[in-house]
């Protein structure tokens, strides 16, 4: 994937985000989340460019959840998880992002390996 690819990827995301009132934040923390009381996504720095792109469509996959499980035990968080990749994934082909149907299964599994695992 070509670098000016991924940029305009990137700005396709924030357009996206600043016209549902997210704001976009980088962290040089690991973790990744987003805080629903000030509409924040915050994305940690440390992955690749690629990975980014495809970790804030999850994040905004969370955001835009139909479910929200009260008690969050390690069922909810997998059921919350999955949903969000699936819904991430959707906006993401919403917005026409590039999107590598075998790296997104890739970081999808792993990142719900690690919560089966915890
Ligand atoms: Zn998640």
């Amino acid at each position: 994937m070509q670098g000016s690819q991924l940029e305009e990827d990137l700005q396709k995301i924030k357009t996206f985000l600043s016209d549902n009132g997210i704001k976009l934040l980088f962290s040089s923390d690991a973790e990744n989340y987003i805080d629903h009381h000030t509409s924040e996504i915050v994305i940690g720095c440390r992955q690749t460019p690629k990975h980014v792109v495809y970790t804030i469509l999850h994040e905004i996959g969370h955001y835009f959840l139909d479910i929200h499980f009260d008690s969050e035990t390690k069922s909810s968080i997998v059921i919350e998880e999955v949903l969000a990749w699936d819904r991430g994934y959707d906006i993401g082909q919403t917005l026409q992002i590039n999107i590598d149907d075998e790296d997104w299964k890739e970081i999808m599994e792993d990142c719900i390996r690690q919560y089966i695992e915890q």
